[in-house]
Formats: C-alpha cells, structure tokens, sequence
C-alpha cells in the first residue's frame, strides 16, 4: 500500500513531532514572551504515536524524522526509537538542539536510530547564547563530538542564516565542515517565527551561500534524490566535509516532496506552510478503526498543496510556528 497525493508525488517520509516543549528559545523560532504550551493530555501519548506510526508504515512510510520542540525533552524517545526500529523504518533520524545528546548518543543508537541532524547557529558562544537564549554552547559541542565519535556520524549541522545577525559566519561554518569532516547545512530563514519578524530582506539565500563558501574553497556539486531538500557540494580539494544549500524560499523544492508532518497535538500537516491542520487525534480519540484512519490519512494526503507561496502577493503565514509544527 502507498500514499499518493493528486500530483502523483508518493509520499515516503514522515516527521514526527513528539512534543512541542523545547529548552532552547531561538529567536527565529520562538517568542521571547511566555507561550502556551499544549496540556499534556493535548499531545499524543507514546501508544497514540505507535499506533500512528504503525498505520503510516503500512501505507509505505520509509522515513521517519523525529523532531519537536526538542525531541530529547520527552521521556520515554528511545522506547518509541525501538518502537519504529521494530516497525522496520528504513531511515530513522532525528534533529535535536544537541544539548542533551553527548550523554545519551549511545542509547539513542542501541534503540536504532541511524542518523541525526544538530542545530547550530553560531560558532561564537557569545552570539549562540544571543540566537538561542541559552549558555549551551559546551554541551551542544560535546554533543556534536559524541555524535561523530558514534555510528551516526556523518554528522550533519544544520545552521539558519539571518541577515545581519549570523551572516557573517558563512566562511566560519565552512572551516568547521572541512575540520571536522561533518555536513554542514544552511538552512534558509522561513516565515515560521514567533514573533513574525520575518521579511525576505533577512533571509541569506542560498545561492550567496555558496559564492561565498565557493570563491574560499571551490565546490564539487554531488549528484542528489529529487525529493531530498539539499543541494550537496563536496570540496574539490578533497578536503573532508560537505556542504549542503536548503533553500526553501528563494529556490522551493515542492515539486518534489515526499514529505508530511505530525504534529505533537496530533494534527496532519501536508506542508510547511499549510493554512489549515488535519485533526488527526480527534479521529483517534473517537476510537477510529485503523481503517477509518488509513481512509481519513489518504483524503487528506491526496489533497497536498501543490507548494508553498512564500514568494507570492498575499501570503499568510501558518499560525503555527516552527516549534508547534515540528521542523
Ligand atoms: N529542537 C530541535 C532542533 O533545534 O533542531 C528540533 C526542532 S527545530 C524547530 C528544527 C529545525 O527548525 C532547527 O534546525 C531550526 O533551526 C529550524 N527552524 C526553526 N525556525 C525556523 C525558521 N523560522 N526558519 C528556518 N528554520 C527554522
């Protein structure tokens, strides 16, 4: 069995997001006011996600992202890990802020997970503790070492750029993917803040990303999926490392997304930028048949938007932001 939608896209990857708290507070994130957080009756319990990941396997899930909030927050991660093992997830993988990681890197692999993806924004602790709200520049570092001391390496980093804020680390986050020998990614700032700050004159695109990494240390593209977000370029002169370019408003991918996401509270979102979620939880919690939700999933996963409108007169971003939706 697999999931279509009407543009004939299959859709093989599911992100999961397991709660919506997060201990980290970055500023093109979150709100530096306090939030509301869902009451934890609001989020799906660990056999509401099993059911859910078990029915979504069977319609030809292959990959499955964790992520939150912050997923390592949540007690009970690496039970559901060995869960999805179990299920035979073929790409398991989670993004988390690093900080509870150096500690727990080694259960997190016994559990089964394959791969992972670290958030870091800055180079410079001072301005870490600025972006992130947070003095966790250490652990997310130790985090960063355990992880590619570990069978997930190669580690992937995962760095947002905004204009006058951390632009100027680009050749910085270079020299880190070539001395450490880990994928750096730069991810382009999404209209997905809490404090709707966003404009396009704060996004670094991707395509001066590259000029810059290029003109220091030229660039080798590698050939990569149609549906994977990131274009990958290695260093011409094999120097160990990779650099990967997301770029998702000035060069969107849509065409080819494989992608749904659910959220912690138990909502589908086909997109990113979705105006509206699906209420999944409240099929769930009316004691649906797993037939009543394999139906329910394929209306809704049919009707994927086509893509997003960032670049569009009159777009409105989603009322969620990305801690809600899960990245
Ligand atoms: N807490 C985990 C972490 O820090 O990786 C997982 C959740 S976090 C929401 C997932 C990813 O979304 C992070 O890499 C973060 O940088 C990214 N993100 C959050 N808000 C964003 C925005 N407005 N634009 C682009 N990426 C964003």
């Amino acid at each position: 069995m697999s999931l279509y939608d009407k543009f004939r896209r299959q859709i093989t990857d599911l992100r999961i997001s397991v709660t919506d708290r997060c201990n980290f507070r970055c500023v093109y994130c979150r709100s530096a006011d306090p939030e509301n957080y869902r009451e934890h009756d609001e989020i799906l319990s660990w056999p509401e996600l099993q059911r859910l990941a078990r029915i979504f396997v069977g319609l030809g899930i292959r990959k499955v992202r964790l992520t939150g909030g912050e997923p390592m927050v949540r007690e009970g991660l690496e039970d559901f890990i060995s869960y999805l093992k179990g299920l035979g997830v073929q790409d398991l993988s989670m993004t988390t802020n690093g900080h509870l990681l150096a500690d727990r890197c080694e259960t997190l692999i016994s559990a089964g997970l394959h791969r992972i993806n670290i958030s870091l924004d800055s180079l410079d602790p001072i301005k870490f503790e600025k972006i992130t709200r947070t003095r966790s520049y250490d652990s997310v570092m130790r985090g960063i070492d355990a992880a590619q001391a570990s069978s997930l390496a190669p580690v992937k980093v995962n760095a947002v750029l905004v204009r006058g804020f951390n632009e100027d680390e680009v050749e910085s986050f270079g020299a880190f993917a070539r001395e450490r020998g880990l994928i750096m990614r730069f991810i382009e700032f999404m209209p997905l803040d809490a404090d709707r700050h966003w404009s396009l004159n704060l996004v670094v695109p991707a395509a001066e990303i590259y000029e810059r990494i290029h003109a220091q240390w030229p660039l080798v593209q590698i050939p990569h999926e149609q549906s994977e977000t990131a274009r990958k370029y290695r260093f011409a002169d094999s120097a160990p490392g990779e650099i990967g370019l997301i770029a998702p408003v000035t060069q969107a991918f849509c065409g080819h997304c494989s992608r749904i996401r659910l959220t912690a509270d138990g909502k589908l979102r086909t997109c990113l930028f979705s105006k509206e979620d699906r209420d999944l939880r409240a099929l769930l919690r009316a004691q649906a048949t797993d037939e009543e939700i394999v139906a329910w999933v394929r209306g809704v996963v049919n009707e994927k938007e086509e893509g997003h409108r960032i670049n569009e007169p009159g777009f409105v971003p989603p009322s969620r932001t990305m801690v809600f939706i899960g990245g």
